[in-house]
Order: C-alpha cells, then structure tokens, then sequence
C-alpha cells in the first residue's frame, strides 16, 4: 500500500469501506508522522493517541458487522483547540485554560465522532483565536511545512500546518476574521469558512460571537466539502445556528471539478486587488483568473466600495465582544487561579490569574474593547463600527445582484518570517485585510490554492452570499481542476 498519510480523505475513506485497510492502519501511519515531524512542526498541543486509536477500532468492528459507514469513516482529523473535547485537554491556546479538561464535546466535535472519523488530537493556535501567525500561542509557535522558519498563518496555523505537514488529511479550524482561509492560503491548502450560523457555535471557545464560524480544512476541495457536510447544518444548542439543512457542497464540488463554469458569473472585488498585495500574489492571482475565465466563467470588476473601512471597524467589533466573553476566565471556573492563599480577596485572586493567564495580544484587545464599550465613547466607536458593518453588507448584497461570486487573493502576502510582525501589532492585522469583510457580512468564503509565489503558496479566496456555500465550492472545484494541488517540499 503506498504512503496513506499522502492520501486525500475520499481515497482513505474509500479504501476503509473496501476493506483494503483499516481505521486502526491508517491512524498508526498518521500518528507515526506526527511522531517523526511534529517536533520541527509543532502543528499539535495534544495528540490524543489512545482515544484515536479506540475510534479507530471501532470503525473497524462496525464495518466488520456490517454496518453503513459514513462518508468519512476511518478518517482522521486534527481539530483547532478552540473546540471543546470531552475529557480531552482544551487550552484555546492560552494559559489560562491550561489543564481544562471539557466535560462535554462540542457540537462539531460530537459529529465528528458520530460520522465515525477518528479525532487525532489538538492544534496550535493564536490564543483565544487573536492573531494571524500562531505566534501567539502561550505554547510556542507552529511552524509553516513549506519553510520551518516561517509562519503558517493565523489564528488555526497548527490545523493548517497539519495538513501541509500530511500529519493529518482533514483539519477543523474557527474564522473570526480569518483563520480558516489566511492559513490555508499560506500553507497550500484549502480552507472554507462557512455562512455565520451554519456550522454550530456550541463548544467554541468564544472569542467575537457574531463573527467565529468554525469550519473545514483540508488538501483537496472536494475534502474539505464532505467535512463541511458532516459538521455543519442547524444545532438547536446554538441559538444563531440556522435552521436550514447545508447546503449540497459536495455535489457542488464534484460539479466544478467536472463541469466548468459556463454561466457563472465572477466579480473580483476592486477594493482587494489594488494596493497592499505583493506583486508575487496578484502575478498568482491574475493568472487563475485567467484560468477561471478559460472554464467558462464571465468576468468582471465589482467595487465594493466601504470594504476600506472593514479593518478598523473589525477591530472595533470584535475585541469589544472579546472584552466581554472573556469575563468569564476570572480564576474561579475553569483553569488557572493564582494566588489563592487564604489571605487574599476574590478580586485579588481574578486579577492575578487574568495578568499571569492572558498574553500580551488577549490583554490588548480586552483593553480596547472595554474602551470601546465604556459609556461616553459607546456611540463614537463601537455604534459607529456597526453602521459600517451595515454598509459592507449592502456592498456584498449590491455585488451579489450583478455577479455569482466575489474573488480576490486570500491574503496580501506570502508566509512571512517568524518573529517579522510581531513587534507591530497593526503589520499582524494586516494579514486579515481581504477576509474580514466576509465575516462582518456573514457569508461563506474559501481559499484555494492558486499558484506560489517565490515557491510560497499563494491563495484564491471566493466569497458567495449567506447559505450559497456550494457556489464557492463549485467555483474553487473548477479552479482545482485546472492548477491542481501543492506539494511543499519534503520535511
Ligand atoms: N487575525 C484576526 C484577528 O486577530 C482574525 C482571527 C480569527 O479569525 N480568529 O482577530
């Protein structure tokens, strides 16, 4: 049998239902690459060994009972730490959570579990999800597979890193701004952010709860839409979840991959594709729109013209939420508590565990959005911040009536070098620039990888509107088809 860790879920999925190898084999070769790799990686907080391989025998019982298996049983994936693993250890990256072990599965998680794929353990992350490089993770950086010396994108570096490090062929990851997609983009592979409501909220670690959107990653599109398939759809424990079935990714991406995009029609968004993008990026992206344009699709500009003022209102919006859904790490709940010595006040004991728990990116943004918030600067930053949210959603809904799909580059620029924006916090958000206007809209979005630039992954981003997430897919299926995937060079 040839190397299984370089397979895609589909051929995995479908050697275990043939019964040419097992749940069992498959999570060995994929536990063993991470015991060969992740020590230069770092994609992994926690490998869960032994549960894995429990998963996995028990795919392995029901298919020798016979039973149906789904269409990813046997399948591993590596899952951001962000979501909660019953029993399992979940830090979101942080100190403050070091040790918690969840005593419930998050929604996704609990799906995963169902459709029989065999959870690897947890990926490294920007804590509580703030940052584009994974250099802010309280536990070290991740380091990118295509160049150890550089990052692999943020905030879900570790899941994305993962999967260009073939320790894992499906990957989970959560999108504030974007943390599905900028890994993607930077690692070579494919990463989708669904509609805000369609994959569950429970058991997310919040960070900006009308923005996180947790989704799938993965080499191959087609992957990531049967991923997408099984841990998204309407979950009653989540009261912004949408009560509509997914919509049909898969078959939308066996479409694109076969069927071109005669009729489709593209606009690439004017407002991300001028200033700010390396030459090296838009050489990449210029050249698959071409591409896309040679399928059949027809292709024209789109001004957009309030996505300028999405960062800083993103910037706003979500440290205001993060001020407040991180109350809740006061010492007294959950991890961390230092300085409980019996001589000490509450307050004494919150305030010592939040200075030693939070790092320095937490501690930034909880400040800002607390400034934000407080009564007096209410109305001139956070309400101001909301009405431009409004008016990049009329943008998306105004784009939407003349064109299918948006395209852009998913990120201004290549993989840059550890440790190169991390003294200015504004270069960091940076990275961000042509995601977060998906997120302050709401709809689906996904990067696909597109061409390299200086022999870095470069990534296309598509974004569609609210519940059309098989139109991203068809579109970056039929991109695939064409450029193919990306192969980083061997670790
Ligand atoms: N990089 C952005 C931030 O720091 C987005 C992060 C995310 O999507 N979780 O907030």
């Amino acid at each position: 049998m040839s190397d299984l860790t370089r397979m895609t879920a589909t051929e995995i999925a479908g050697l275990v239902a043939g019964g040419e190898t097992s749940a069992v084999e498959v999570t060995r070769a994929h536990l063993d690459r991470i015991a060969a790799v992740d020590d230069r990686v770092h994609a992994f907080l926690h490998v869960d060994s032994e549960g894995a391989l429990a998963a996995a025998a028990k795919v392995d019982e029901r298919r020798a009972a016979g039973e149906e298996l789904g269409p990813l049983a046997g399948v591993p994936v590596a899952v951001k730490d962000v979501l909660t693993t019953k029993g399992v250890p979940t830090t979101v990256g942080s100190k403050i959570l070091e040790g918690w072990r969840p005593p419930y599965d998050s929604t996704i998680v609990q799906r995963l579990r169902d459709a029989g794929t065999v959870m690897l353990g947890k990926t490294n992350m920007d804590e509580f999800a703030m940052g584009s490089s994974t250099e802010y993770s309280a536990y070290g950086p991740t380091h990118n597979p295509w160049d150890l010396d550089r990052i692999p994108g943020g905030s879900g570096g570790g899941s994305a890193a993962a999967l260009a490090a073939y320790e894992a062929p499906l990957a989970i990851g959560s999108d504030t701004g974007g943390s599905i997609r900028q890994p993607g983009a930077v690692t070579g592979t494919v990463g989708a952010k669904p509609t805000y409501g369609g994959t569950s909220r429970y058991g997310l670690v919040a960070f900006s709860s009308s923005l996180d959107t947790p989704g799938p990653c993965a080499r191959t599109v087609l992957d990531a839409a049967l991923l997408h398939q099984v841990i998204g759809g309407h979950d009653p424990r989540d009261s912004t979840s949408i009560p509509q079935p997914v919509p049909d990714v898969v078959a939308a991406a066996k479409l694109g991959a076969t069927g071109g995009l005669t009729g489709v029609k593209l606009g690439i968004v004017k407002e991300l594709t001028g200033e700010g993008a390396e030459p090296g990026v838009m050489a990449a992206f210029r050249e698959s729109v071409d591409a896309l344009a040679k399928l059949g699709a027809d292709i024209v500009e789109v001004s957009c013209p309030h996505f300028k003022y999405a960062l800083p209102a993103y910037y706003l919006i979500a440290p205001s939420e993060c001020s407040s859904n991180l109350a809740r790490f006061d010492g007294v709940r959950f991890g961390l508590r230092v300085g409980d010595d019996g001589n000490r006040s509450l307050e004494e004991v919150m305030s010592l565990t939040r200075e030693a728990g939070f790092g320095p990116e937490v501690k930034r943004r909880i400040m800002l959005g607390t400034y934000a918030l407080s009564s007096g600067y209410y109305d001139a930053y956070y309400g101001q911040a909301q009405k431009v949210r409004t008016l990049i959603t009329r943008d998306f809904t105004a784009a939407f009536e003349q064109v299918d799909a948006l395209i852009s580059p998913t990120t201004p620029f290549v993989a840059f070098p550890i440790g190169a924006r991390t003294s200015d916090p504004y270069q960091m958000y940076l990275a961000d620039l042509f995601t977060i206007p998906t997120n302050l809209y709401g709809g689906p979005g996904i990067s696909v990888p597109c061409g390299l630039s200086d022999g870095l992954p470069v990534g296309l981003q598509i974004m569609a509107p609210t519940m059309a997430d098989d139109r991203m897919y068809r579109v970056a299926a039929a991109l695939e088809s064409v450029v193919g995937t990306f192969t980083p060079p061997a670790l």
